[in-house]
Order: C-alpha cells, then sequence, then structure tokens
C-alpha cells in the first residue's frame, strides 16, 4: 500500500506515523528527516537546503522529488511506503503521481489529519522546549503553518477529486486517532 499522510505542523503525524508503518509493515518516508539529513552534513547542498528549513520555507520540489525517488529505488520500498511529509505543494503531488504511473504504480490513498491552528501552535511550543528544533520557535512556527495553508492544504482537494482522500480529527486521544486512521486505511 502507499499512502499519503496529509497535516499541518503539530497535528500527531510523526507518532502516527510511527504507529502506522509498524501496523502496515513498510517503509516511513519523511522529507522533513531527509532534508535535516541533509542539512547536518556540511556541503554548498546543506547549507541551501538549511536556508529553507531555517527560515520555515519549503525546500524546491524538484529537489525533494529527487530525494524522494532516490528512496522508491531501494528493494524495502516495493511493496509499498508510508510518504509522511510528502507532497506538500500539488507540483510534487503531480511530480509523484508521474513517477509512480511511469514504473505502473499508484497511490491508494491520502489521510489528512485535521487540528486547529490554536492548538497546533501551544503543541509545538511545547515540542520546542523538549527537543528544541531549531525550526520550532515561534516565528517559523506562524511561517510553516501559512505555508502549510496556503500551498499544502490545497491538496485535499487534488486528492479528493482522484477519490482518495480520507479526513481524521487529530483532536482526539492518540488511540482514537489511530483507531480512526486504522478505520480509513482499510476502506481502502
Ligand atoms: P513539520 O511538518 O512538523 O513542520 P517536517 O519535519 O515535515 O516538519 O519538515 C520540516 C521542514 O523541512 C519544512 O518546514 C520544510 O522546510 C522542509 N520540508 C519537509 N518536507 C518537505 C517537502 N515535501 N517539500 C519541501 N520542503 C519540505
Amino acid at each position: 500500500m502507499r499512502l499519503v499522510f496529509i497535516g499541518p505542523p503539530g497535528a500527531g503525524k510523526g507518532t502516527q506515523c510511527k504507529r502506522l508503518v509498524e501496523l502496515l509493515k513498510i517503509p516511513h518516508l519523511s522529507t522533513g528527516e531527509m532534508l535535516r539529513a541533509v542539512k547536518r552534513q556540511d556541503t554548498a547542498l546543506s547549507r541551501w537546503v538549511a536556508s529553507y528549513i531555517d527560515a520555515g520555507k519549503l525546500a524546491p520540489d524538484h529537489l525533494v522529488m529527487r530525494i524522494v525517488a532516490q528512496k522508491l529505488q531501494s528493494e524495502e520500498c516495493v511493496n509499498g511506503a508510508l510518504f509522511d511529509g510528502f507532497p506538500r505543494t500539488i507540483i510534487q503531488a503531480q511530480l509523484l503521481d508521474d513517477y509512480l504511473s511511469e514504473q505502473g504504480l499508484k497511490l491508494d490513498l491520502a489521510l489528512e489529519l485535521r487540528v486547529v491552528e490554536e492548538e497546533l501552535i501551544q503543541r509545538l511550543l511545547k515540542r520546542a522546549q523538549i527537543d528544541g528544533r531549531a525550526d520550532d520557535n515561534y516565528e517559523t512556527i506562524r511561517e510553516r503553518l501559512n505555508v502549510f495553508k496556503t500551498q499544502t492544504a490545497p491538496l485535499t482537494e487534488y486528492y479528493a477529486a482522484q477519490g482518495k482522500l480520507e479526513r481524521v480529527d487529530g483532536m482526539q486521544s492518540e488511540e482514537l486517532v489511530f483507531e480512526a486512521i486504522k478505520a480509513s486505511v482499510s476502506r481502502h
């Protein structure tokens, strides 16, 4: 199964993705983590990537697609994958659809995790105190939420038009969110 997980920063995607990959036994492809791994190197590319992440802006679509495509070529992805934080723009969604269809593959499902904005800010500020991620400061959080609203949220329409969208209420307990996700997955 191939599924994309859409949700604003702080919605709880990371936590739910961990549970879901265990259940479905597919690899977890988080572009946020992939890009942070690039950022940790000390190269011209890593400094370029850092300039986007640290400002809360999206990295360039083709760069992200290239990194994802590299992962998808590995043996562990033959039976499916969970895309976390990707695609994040309509262009990325089209690039992914094109890439998969060239291989005779397709996405099965797009899950949208919904949480209201005030709650997201609270959660992200709390996370900032716990693990100190460089982009979890108030300014960058606002920018990431804004980027989500303008560039990523329109993806739900894109996938709804393909009949692949399932919405899950992310304001419930972790346990109930996971139950709702399982129910959505079993419908596809
Ligand atoms: P969150 O969604 O919680 O903000 P992520 O770990 O998914 O965090 O992403 C962190 C940062 O990495 C983003 O703000 C962005 O700069 C970059 N990034 C991650 N995924 C993508 C993507 N698909 N396209 C462009 N940039 C991305």
